[in-house]
């Protein structure tokens, strides 16, 4: 099996989701990853490996065009939450795996909906 240096962010930030940190609706500035909320309510970038400090955007013009990845983002983002409670409540090994799996397919399609949108709002 082939290592994209992708799979291991992705793996992190599945493995941030066990341990109980919720997805958020909002990205990274740096790398437009998703970003978690910890327990404590930090909010974390997965793939920088760092805390992110979200300061809101006053202008966000353009806002028609994004809305349709807006809404595909907010899609991806409730299955997430779904696989997410499946997983804190299985303790079979396999399903944890077919769940890890499904997991990390939308985590990156979430990224690349996230880095479709991000030049829209911030540029
Ligand atoms: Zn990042």
């Amino acid at each position: 099996m082939q290592k994209k240096p992708e799979d291991k962010s992705i793996k992190r930030m599945a493995d941030l989701l066990r341990q109980g940190a919720t997805l958020t609706d909002l990205s990274c500035p740096a790398c437009a990853s998703p970003l978690f909320r910890l327990k404590n309510g930090t909010l974390w970038c997965g793939r920088c490996e760092k805390k992110v400090v979200v300061v809101k955007n006053g202008d966000e013009q353009d806002k028609t065009s994004s809305a349709t990845y807006s809404k595909l983002e907010a899609t991806l983002l409730a299955k997430v939450q779904d696989i997410q409670d499946k997983i804190q409540n299985t303790e079979d090994v396999e399903e944890l795996q077919k769940l890890s799996l499904a997991l990390s397919e939308l985590l990156s399609n979430l990224e690349k909906v996230k880095k479709m949108n991000i030049p829209r709002r911030n540029l």
